[in-house]
């Protein structure tokens, strides 16, 4: 890790959030490539933001709150 990293990684979040101008967006990457423990955080953080934004598309649709509403509604049967 260098004063490079501290300044790459603090940016990481800035760049997924598309914040940064241009210039502070090509010195990340350009360090992104040079620097593998950083791809590697930077990689990791926008898999997670990835998983995050589809969990929100299809929050709970509603094919699956009727099954679960079903599944509810087979246990809640007093002959079981
Ligand atoms: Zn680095």
């Amino acid at each position: 890790m260098s004063e490079n990293c501290d300044g790459a990684l603090s940016e990481l979040y800035a760049y997924l959030d598309g914040e940064l101008t241009e210039d502070d967006r090509v010195a990340v990457e350009g360090h992104l490539r040079n620097c593998s423990p950083c791809l590697e955080a930077f990689d990791f953080e926008a898999e997670i933001r990835k998983v995050i934004a589809n969990r929100c598309q299809d929050r709970c649709p509603d094919e699956l709150r009727a099954r679960i509403a079903a599944a509810i509604a087979e246990c809640a049967k007093p002959e079981n």
